[in-house]
């Protein structure tokens, strides 16, 4: 079965076995919902006092409740435990021009979820964004909210809260975090959307959370969230991951970082707009979401941009490959929904010259909500479930 270790140098240092278990049985009932004790007990592996005691604990603090009673063919009913779906998160997708917000259960599924335009100018855009979120909590007062979790396009020093790496941002995100704190009085997660969904495919993805994986997020930019050795790579000043600005070609288009021909500005999707506006005249303007269904219907000029943003893709992440060796390379993006025209190139660039064996190449679990869970499992961090928190 799969253990969650959410940080397995915690789990050898400071964590007791009780946490531990804690973390193990809330994660079994969030993914295998609803289910039994006695079944807890089989997959767990632990005793069924240790299982009742700690579902007691959960059940006390609302984590998870009983719900239906299920029918054996003879002997006791047992009670099934889920999930306690009246509380929630608020999870946020933060992007230059515009943030998807949404609410969700402690799960990750997605109750509701809108896209705000995000205005020109620092202190508009904070206001549309506060504004947004303060709506959504008044249409959902029945639910009990744990807290905002927050995926940024950049690098944010957690211990200096300030964000020190977003070339694509142009306005001052963490005083969000104070700000979103004072309108809501609700506590506010946020980190880089690439070292979020490296955590989102531990939390809740098919990862065991004891290899090495890689998450490549692309969008605008690119960048990524590096799990290794039970733990994310943060580097000094957090900034570790910023593969996206590793120079892939020095006669390449100018970056916003400064340099030229970074990985980013040969692979994002910005990147393949700009291959496209190159084959048809008159095309500025066209969006990802756009050029990516025009190749569904077979447009040739957008399927050659998609291919070459493809291979750059599979490039820069064969450098990751060798660096790094881990054991999955998890693509996070608009372009997983068209993974099964364009994976197939990305791989093999990957594997091209590779003198050891290649790591697992996949799309994320589940493509179109993969940032906004993890904005989720930002707040759903281990001291959430540590039992000192209290809703
Ligand atoms: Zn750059």
């Amino acid at each position: 079965m799969q253990r969650f270790s959410f940080n397995r140098t915690q789990t050898a240092s400071n964590k007791t076995p009780r946490k531990i278990n804690r973390n193990l049985i809330f994660n079994l009932i969030r993914t295998k919902q609803p289910i039994s004790r006695a079944d807890l007990s089989r997959v767990s592996g632990l005793q069924r006092s240790t299982i009742s005691l700690i579902v007691e604990a959960l059940i006390a603090e609302g984590w998870i409740v009983e719900g239906a009673v299920g029918h054996l063919p003879r002997g006791r009913r047992p009670t099934f435990l889920e999930i306690n779906s009246r509380r929630a998160i608020i999870a946020l997708d933060i992007h230059p021009a515009q943030t998807t917000i949404a609410v969700t259960d402690l799960a990750g599924r997605i109750i509701t979820q809108q896209v705000v335009l995000v205005p020109d100018g620092a202190t508009k855009a904070l206001n549309t964004i506060v504004n947004a979120i303060r709506k959504l909590l008044a249409a959902h007062e029945d639910l009990a909210f744990d807290g905002i979790g927050i995926s940024l396009p950049g690098r944010a020093d957690l211990n200096l809260q300030k964000l020190i790496f977003a070339p694509n941002l142009n306005w001052p995100v963490l005083s969000l975090k104070s700000k979103m704190e004072r309108a809501t009085g609700l506590r506010v997660k946020m980190d880089n959307v690439a070292n979020a969904c490296a955590l989102s495919e531990v939390w809740f993805g098919a990862s065991d959370g004891l290899h090495d994986l890689v998450v490549v997020n692309v969008s605008e930019g690119i960048g990524t969230g590096i799990f290794a050795n039970g733990q994310l790579l943060r580097g000094e000043n957090g900034l570790a991951g910023e593969f996206g600005h590793v120079q892939i070609d020095a006669d390449g288009p100018a970056c916003a970082c400064g340099s030229r021909g970074c990985w980013e500005v040969l692979a994002s999707n910005r990147a393949a707009i700009g291959y496209y506006n190159a084959l048809v005249p008159n095309s500025t303007g066209i969006t990802f979401d756009t050029l990516i269904k025009l190749s569904q219907k077979g447009d040739k000029h957008a399927i050659t941009a998609l291919t070459r943003m493809a291979e750059n893709l599979g490039r820069g992440i064969r450098i990751i490959a060798v660096a790094l060796a881990p054991k999955e390379i998890v693509v996070v993006g608009d372009i997983t929904t068209v993974w099964h025209s364009f994976g197939a190139i990305i791989d093999s660039q990957m594997k091209k010259n590779a003198f050891t064996k290649s790591p697992i190449l996949r799309p994320a679990y589940d493509g179109a909500t993969a940032r906004l869970r993890s904005a989720v499992a930002l707040v759903l961090g281990e001291d959430a479930m540590s039992g000192d928190h209290q809703a």
